[in-house]
């Protein structure tokens, strides 16, 4: 697969065309961010492992029968993927409770919930990503009342996939957020990562963080962590 023009640059990842108009590659970088890009870092060999760890999962989804973006991975820092038009939701799924939910309603991090959460941000950076509700979605004009259904499905779906993967790895899934995108024939597709940049990964033993919340709040031991996360996947692969 030949790399063509930068399509765009983001936080943590490249974007550049191929001769397929339905493919594009990915490239992972090593660069960090927190707080709406006001904090900035590098995390040694980050991209190497969110490429690999994005792209097994994923993998692991399709199989569970999520469609992905993915399709082929090139070398240790690059992926070919399908071309999408990004819904601009994130969509975050919470097991416990941790981060802004804590902040926002005043629970302690660790209080485990009885059904999974689900919250969408508003994908706009000038904004500070706000929080929505569906409704606000529609009204935006964002997504339709059926992708919505939809993307609310497959969110929950992957929250049982990964939780039972990962606690079988001794890692407690925490939260995550999602993006999903849509491809020319207006299919929606799981796309962007599922990394420690992305989820919240507690040892189920000791509770240590596993994930990016080492570098949010200059905890130490960030690559690590993000090392021993990817070796306790690829050992129960
Ligand atoms: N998250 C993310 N990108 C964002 C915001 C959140 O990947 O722009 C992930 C984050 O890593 C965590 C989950 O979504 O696993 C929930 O994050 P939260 O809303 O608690 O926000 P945070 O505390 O990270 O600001």
């Amino acid at each position: 697969m030949e790399k063509l023009e930068q399509l765009y640059e983001g936080k943590a990842k490249k974007v550049f065309l191929t001769p397929d108009p339905e493919i594009l590659i990915v490239s992972y970088k090593d660069d960090a961010t927190a707080f709406n890009g006001l904090k900035k870092g590098t995390i040694a060999g980050k991209g190497v492992i969110n490429n690999r760890m994005s792209n097994l999962l994923m993998q692991l989804l399709e199989k569970a029968g999520v469609p992905t973006h993915f399709v082929e991975e090139l070398n240790e820092r690059e992926t070919a993927v399908k071309r999408v038009s990004i819904v601009p939701l994130e969509v975050i799924i919470r097991n416990i409770a941790a981060g802004s939910f804590s902040k926002r309603y005043g629970v302690p991090e660790g209080v485990v919930f009885d059904e999974p959460t689900i919250e969408f941000s508003y994908k706009n950076d000038e904004l500070g990503d706000p929080l929505m509700n569906s409704y606000h979605a529609l009204a935006l004009k964002l997504a339709t009342r059926e992708e919505i259904e939809l993307i609310k499905s497959y969110a929950f779906k992957v929250d049982e996939i990964l939780r039972s993967f990962w606690a079988e790895c001794g890692v407690t899934l925490v939260d995550f957020k999602l993006e999903f995108g849509r491809l020319s024939d207006g299919t929606i597709v799981l796309a962007d990562e599922i990394s420690p940049d992305t989820c919240r990964l507690w040892d189920s033993a000791t509770g240590e963080k596993l994930d990016k919340d080492r570098f949010r709040r200059d905890m130490g031991g960030v690559e690590d962590a993000y090392a021993e996360v990817m070796d306790r996947l690829l050992k129960n692969l």
